[in-house]
């Protein structure tokens, strides 16, 4: 297929296509659904079996070539490949053909760097080409500010303003945001991440800050979601044996833009068994899939996993797209997706808090392996899996279960379960001495607007 415009469509159905650089660009499409790429270009059967020889950022290029198409210049998306995956993606051997890939090597050892790095830089390019300059506004209680904050640090054309509750998020997350400065403005707000996240969503619509080009980096923007599916083809490029040799992925779920980014992935080709949905005690989805019903949990409950806290996960609307079904913003099904595919493609499991310590402990006695609650969600789902399919060789099917934080995140969690001080990874090391710089504010939106006003 040669390369041309891949239009992108609106969940809601009520907004016109647009391009990618506008979907990206944009966030939200006007009417409050999600962007989703019209069709999904295939990566060819050759181009599978090519990727073994290949680096990550090569199969990056590839796979966002196909899916951007002529919207952006060839040599240039290949450079900023390049510049976005210099860190390791490790694929760790645990038993038969069972792996864990380690997403956790980026700069804020958490899996939204694939994402928020790759998201920075494609903005960046379009803002240059137009000349404009952007801000981007985000609420965070902990990881995503963290990657964001790094994804964004000295990219020209763009400022950022992190948000964060004062007394929720960890030491380590605080300082991976306010060590930075530059283009980096992060504040603290008295108050809980619902309350960050009201006053940015009153920013977006407040009339007297029009005049500012504002954009949010969380997980609904495509730009995040394209990029997460490339580690799920670089994964198998690894680990398969035939070109038909079809793995199953096990992802620890929360907003489920991880999970999209694996479908996407099989929508261009992938062979993919199936997907294990692993979720913490917020069950909204596995419960959706067992009983057809939707219901979202609020609030949502507080597990140890605090990254998949989530009571109504923000891209399940995609997930939904995909099945033929139509779901709003609020989780009101409008069309009912085709649960029988939906069963034939997902497995989903929900695992308590107790049953993830005993993961940790579990795997850590029996192959010296160490993970972190999020991944032992997922490598927990894998286990389940083969005690549901009792029939499925469980010593011949490719498996890989995704770590997406380091372990080094969760020290006092981990010292609790087995005893052990996790290794600081280099990306963390020296990061408490670092000085820090942040505003402190009320939750009072007129401050806050202030700020944006000076910062902008
Ligand atoms: C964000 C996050 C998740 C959840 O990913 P989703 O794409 O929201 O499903 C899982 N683990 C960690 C460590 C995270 O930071």
């Amino acid at each position: 297929m040669k390369s041309e415009t891949l239009k992108y469509y609106s969940t809601n159905l009520k907004s016109p296509e647009v391009t990618f650089q506008e979907a990206l660009l944009r966030g939200l499409a006007p009417d409050g659904g999600l962007y989703m790429p019209v069709s999904f270009p295939l990566i060819t059967f050759e181009e599978l079996e090519s990727f073994s020889d290949k680096n990550y950022y090569e199969i990056a290029f590839i796979v966002l070539n196909k899916i951007i198409g002529k919207e952006i210049n060839k040599q240039d998306l290949l450079n900023l490949c390049l510049d976005a995956y210099n860190f390791d993606v490790p694929l760790e051997k645990v038993c038969y053909r069972k792996y864990i890939m380690r997403l956790d090597q980026g700069p804020t050892a958490s899996f939204k760097d694939f994402a928020a790095r790759m998201m920075s830089r494609l903005m960046q390019y379009y803002l240059a080409l137009n000349n404009q300059h952007l801000t981007i506004l985000t609420a965070t209680s902990g990881d995503t500010g963290s990657a964001v904050a790094n994804a964004f640090y000295g990219l020209k054309n763009i400022n950022v303003i992190i948000l964060f509750p004062d007394n929720e998020v960890t030491f380590m997350q605080r300082k991976q945001m306010t060590t930075l400065q530059n283009n980096i403005k992060v504040i603290a707000i008295d108050g809980k991440f619902d309350d960050c996240q009201r006053l940015v969503k009153k920013a977006f619509l407040d009339p007297s800050l029009s005049h500012i080009n504002l954009s949010s980096a969380n997980s609904i923007n495509i730009g995040r979601l394209l990029p997460q599916s490339v580690y799920y083809f670089y994964a198998w490029s690894r680990l398969s044996e035939r070109v038909d040799d079809k793995a199953v992925f096990s992802v620890p779920s929360g907003n489920f833009g991880n999970l999209m980014g694996g479908l996407i992935a099989r929508k261009m080709g992938l062979p993919v068994k199936q997907f294990i949905i692993s979720t913490n005690e917020n069950d909204e989805v596995p419960e959706f899939l067992r009983t057809g019903n939707y219901k979202s949990i609020s609030p949502s409950k507080n597990c140890i996993s605090s990254a998949m806290n989530v009571g109504h996960p923000s891209n399940l609307a995609r997930v939904v797209a995909l099945y033929g079904g139509m779901m709003d913003e609020t989780g009101i099904i409008i069309k009912a997706p085709d649960l029988n595919r939906m069963h034939e493609d997902l497995f989903a499991v929900s695992v308590t808090d107790e049953k993830t310590r005993l993961t940790i402990a579990e795997i850590y006695k029996q192959y010296n392996i160490l993970i972190e609650p999020h991944g032992a969600i997922a490598w927990q789902g894998i286990n389940e899996y083969f005690r549901f399919y009792k029939n499925y060789n469980s010593e011949k099917q490719l498996c890989i279960s995704l770590e997406t934080a380091h372990p080094a995140k969760f020290p006092e969690e981990i010292r609790q379960i087995i005893n052990v001080d996790p290794i600081l990874p280099p990306s963390l090391i020296g990061l408490a001495e670092k000085t820090e710089s942040y505003f402190s504010l009320e939750n009072d939106y007129e401050r806050f607007k202030a700020l944006i006003l000076k910062y902008y």
